[in-house]
Formats: structure tokens, sequence, C-alpha cells
């Protein structure tokens, strides 16, 4: 009731182009760049990547990490569903930093697996925790990268059997999803499948 009432003093407006009705329209998703690119190694894990962390899905992505815009995080899932090829039996998200989440209120990763499972008709599962902070990584060689997210997750819970979804909001080296799923290898998942909605450019590959 609240929402419908706030809908109609205040429509959303498409963060793209303007356009009232929906947080980011057709139009402005059609149009925006797809990423194309190698993916991250990230194990033996298929990794879905559907755009580069630019323009519009840039503002998405910061609106819905730093501006408490939460249903950016299902017009976001609607572009990742499309692109499964596999069915699951649960979707978990890479989890943010605890830090990070006291901040907010929220984590980001976590609205976005939440709505993906929602689409996919199958259980959220929280399980997988980031047990410390970690540092941002684009900015650290190679080795220091995965120094730096080593024994940085643990898997809390019982282990889903089948095929999971692993979802993240951005990646730019795959490092700390190659350790996330390192970790629940470890305690038994066999099949992962890793969904991002942007990668971001690694230092690496803007010097190129
Ligand atoms: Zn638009």
């Amino acid at each position: 009731m609240m929402e419908r009432f706030l809908q109609w003093v205040f429509p959303d407006v498409c963060l793209g182009c303007g356009s009232r009705g929906t947080l980011l329209c057709t139009q402005c998703l059609a149009g925006a760049p797809e990423y194309k690119a190698e993916s991250p190694n990230v194990g033996a894990c298929r990794v879905y990547i559907r755009y580069e962390y630019v323009n519009t899905i840039r503002v998405a992505l910061l609106l819905l990490k730093y501006c408490g815009k939460r249903r950016i995080a299902h017009v976001l899932a609607d572009a990742l569903v499309p692109m499964l090829l596999h069915r699951y039996v649960a979707v978990l998200a890479l989890p943010a930093a605890p830090q990070r989440i006291r901040q907010r209120g929220y984590d980001q990763a976590v609205l976005l697996a939440q709505a993906v499972a929602q689409k996919l008709h199958v259980t959220y599962c929280a399980g997988l925790v980031r047990t410390r902070n970690t540092t941002a990584q684009a900015h650290l060689t190679r080795s220091q990268r995965a120094a730096n997210v080593a024994g940085a997750f643990q898997w809390d819970g019982v282990v889903p059997q089948g095929r999971v979804l692993l979802v993240d909001d951005i990646c730019t080296t795959g490092a700390t999803l190659r350790e996330a799923t390192r970790i629940l290898h470890g305690v038994g998942f066999s099949d992962i499948d890793v969904a991002v909605v942007a990668r971001g450019k690694t230092n690496a590959s803007r010097s190129k």
C-alpha cells in the first residue's frame, strides 16, 4: 500500500534516459555494452557476465550499492536470468565484507542473488560468509590479490545437493570468486556456476 502511494507521488524514473515508470528502461538496458571478452578464470566454474561496468550499468550498480536503490536488483536479475543454461538447486551470494554490510544495512550481492532465486523459483541459500574485510583488489598484483582474499570465506550451513549458482554484482580479476568457490568445493559443493552483472577493468587491462 505504502509502496503504491510512494510510486504515485514519486514515480520511478529511468536512470539512463529519464523516462517514467521504471528504474532502468528496456531501451537503456538493450543499449548497455554487453561483456564479450573472455571470462576470468574461476577454477572449473562456468562464468556468466552480462555487461561491461560502464555508463548506465555502472550508475545502476552504484545506486544499488551505495544509495539504497534496492529494487534495481530485480531489473538486473531480469538481465542475468536469460543467460543461464542450467537449472539450479539453490542460488548463493558472494557476500560483501561484514563491515560494509553494517555500514549500508544490506548487501547488494544478497539482494541480487535473492532476486535471481525468486525469478528461477529456487531457494536462496545463505551460508557463504565473509569472515573478514579485504581491501580493494584492482590495484594489487596477482599474488597480492590471492593473499588478500585467502581464507576470507567460510561456509556455515548444509551443503545443497546439486548445481548451484553463485551471484555477485561486479568482478574484476576474479580472485575473490576463485577463493569463494575454492572454499565451497572444499566443503562438498560439486557444480558451481557464477553469474555477475558486470565486469570492471583491472589496472593491467587499463594500461594495455
Ligand atoms: Zn531509459
